[in-house]
């Protein structure tokens, strides 16, 4: 089972390590802004799937699901 750690996806391009496939982007990222007018960055979970092991990300060329850890 793989996984990537959702601190490093909201900043950094993910590319799958077996096929190079592009997985996630931080242009994706939902923004929020909190009261004090900071920008909070998380995943956006429309890109997310779910099954029994929790939320994961699928490679779109080889299908390899990378399950997010925070
Ligand atoms: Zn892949």
């Amino acid at each position: 089972m793989f996984t990537v750690s959702c601190e490093e996806l909201v900043k950094e391009n993910f590319y799958c390590p077996h096929c190079g496939g592009w997985v996630y982007c931080p242009e994706m990222n939902l923004k929020y802004k909190t009261e004090d007018g900071k920008i909070i960055e998380k995943i956006a979970t429309g890109c997310l799937q779910q099954d029994e092991k929790g939320n994961y990300l699928e490679c779109p060329g080889c299908k390899t699901r990378f399950y997010l850890t925070d």
